[in-house]
């Protein structure tokens, strides 16, 4: 073993900074991985034998309910680079530490459109494909090209195409059967030379609007877009360095035509988008809001005021109250509207 690729084991490590709600819990053992090479060594360490693991990035996807009783890998792979570039795209390659807002902005300072609508999502870059991180009208997996990642029960490094990775809305092979099996340790991205802006989410447009930029006159750019992307979310979403929090908490549920239909005749103004498939995509915010639990709190854990698909930490919340709170919160959609929402974090 070479000195690069040794690991150092922490004990009792607190997770509290790197969780994004901020609860107060530890980890049995830790180890932070600069170089892809450590992994293994920090999995093979007689200390890990037969532990739990768990793989933290941002830690902006994950629900800690207490101690974790294992070993978690802190993936802190730092570089990115402009790989190469055909008659069609360029592509870059992000490892898998990198925070994904900076990785966004450094794209575009390169000249790169294409990832703007995705904008201040926190977390980090190999977080990205495992939910398959979507707003404002794009999904990541419309621009990924490949990622590395390494399987902990060999120590095979593995390339991923788009196939491979088994993209759905918020969902990828990693989030099910690769789960706890790989770590991502980098994701590669296709950005098409063609490009064209995506700006039909109405407070988006709204906001460009006010920018001077309208649909059928002045075209924004890729950066009056991520600009744009930034000044809605910070209006609307939480900081999480300010108030704990996870982003949306539920999925948008999907429901058949004729359960929207009954639906739609009790309740006239429920949010809806049509698919392409034939089913309807509900706004779970629309729905929680609906329930009345818009700003409303269970001990320390509360709805956000501006946005009821957000949970927040109001301070000193543990993992296991925002857990009764979404409860709850489905329990009262499911009898209300017969739909049942699923949580879109990761709860340990
Ligand atoms: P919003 O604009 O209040 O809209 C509510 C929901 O309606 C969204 O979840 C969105 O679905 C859907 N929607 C709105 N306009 C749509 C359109 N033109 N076509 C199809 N669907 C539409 O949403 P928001 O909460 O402020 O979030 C804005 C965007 O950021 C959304 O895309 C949201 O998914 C994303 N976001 C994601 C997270 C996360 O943690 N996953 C957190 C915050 C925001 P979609 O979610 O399918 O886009």
């Amino acid at each position: 073993m070479s000195q690069t690729d040794s690991a150092e084991f922490i004990a009792g490590y607190p997770l509290k900074a790197h969780n994004t709600f901020g609860f107060d819990v530890r980890a049995q053992w830790a180890c932070r991985i600069e170089r892809e090479a450590q992994l293994m060594t920090a999995v093979r360490d007689p200390r890990a034998a037969g532990l739990p693991r768990l793989v933290l990035g941002g830690g902006s996807n994950v629900v800690l309910t207490g101690d974790f009783a294992g070993l978690v890998l802190l993936v802190a792979l730092r570089g990115r680079r402009i790989v190469s570039e055909d008659a069609d795209a360029v592509y870059v390659e992000a490892a898998a530490g990198e925070p994904w807002h900076e990785f966004v902005a450094w794209t575009l300072s390169q000249g790169l459109p294409g990832l703007e609508n995705l904008a201040l999502i926190p977390g980090t870059v190999g977080a990205a494909p495992i939910q398959n991180i979507g707003a404002y009208g794009l999904e990541m997996g419309e621009r990924f090209a490949s990622l590395r990642a390494v399987e902990l029960a060999t120590g095979e490094a593995v390339e991923f195409d788009a196939r491979a990775c088994a993209f759905g809305y918020r969902d990828s092979f990693f989030k099910r059967e690769g789960r706890d099996r790989f770590v991502i340790t980098s994701v590669t991205f296709r950005l098409p030379k063609a490009w064209e802006p995506r700006a039909g989410y109405a407070d988006l447009a709204r906001e460009l609007a006010a920018n001077g930029f309208e649909a059928n006159g002045k075209q924004p750019d890729a950066q009056a877009i991520f600009d744009a992307v930034v000044a809605v979310r910070r209006k609307k979403l939480p900081d999480p360095l300010e108030l704990g929090n996870a982003g949306s908490f539920f999925k948008n549920p999907v429901i058949d035509a004729g359960q929207f239909e009954a639906l739609k005749s009790r309740e006239p103004d429920v949010a809806s988008y049509a698919q392409p498939d034939g089913r309807v995509k509900l706004a779970a915010g629309w729905l929680i809001d609906r329930c009345g639990w818009k700003g409303r709190a269970m001990g320390a854990a509360a709805v956000h005021e501006r946005q009821a698909l957000v949970l927040v930490n109001r301070g000193g919340a543990s993992g296991a109250e925002v857990l009764a709170l979404a409860q709850a919160i489905q329990r009262d959609v499911l009898a209300r509207f017969g739909v049942e929402l699923e949580a879109e974090p990761v709860c340990l």
